[in-house]
């Protein structure tokens, strides 16, 4: 049981500063966003968007790299393939019901919530 309840508070911990502050700035322009999807991938550019309670995207795919004017040549080539993610995520700022959030990850991600 301890070990579950350390694993639910990592995925909480998972979301560092300056996605933070991305994410708050994505709700902030997002009024029916509960959340927010982040995609990390291969090259350190990261991809987020805001998500509605029924799945549906609830901003533009903003694309951003850490302490960078631009995002890398590689995402600019091919928009941030999917193929390249190595790490992606909701996080949600209103949490919704587990069986909203099966749908949701579902949905967006194509796969089950983790934890
Ligand atoms: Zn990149």
């Amino acid at each position: 049981m301890a070990k579950n309840t350390n694993r639910r508070k990592m995925t909480k911990d998972k979301i560092e500063k300056r996605e933070r502050a991305m994410i708050e700035g994505i709700m902030e322009g997002s009024p029916d966003g509960i959340g927010v999807v982040v995609i990390r991938l291969d090259c350190g550019c990261r991809k987020m968007a805001a998500v509605a309670r029924d799945g549906e995207p609830a901003s533009k795919i903003i694309i951003y790299r850490d302490l960078a004017e631009s995002i890398c040549d590689k995402c600019k080539e091919d928009n941030g393939d999917y193929m390249r993610v190595t790490e992606s995520f909701i996080h949600f700022t209103e949490e919704p019901s587990e069986e909203d959030r099966k749908k949701i990850y579902l949905k967006v991600l194509g796969r089950e919530p983790v934890n």
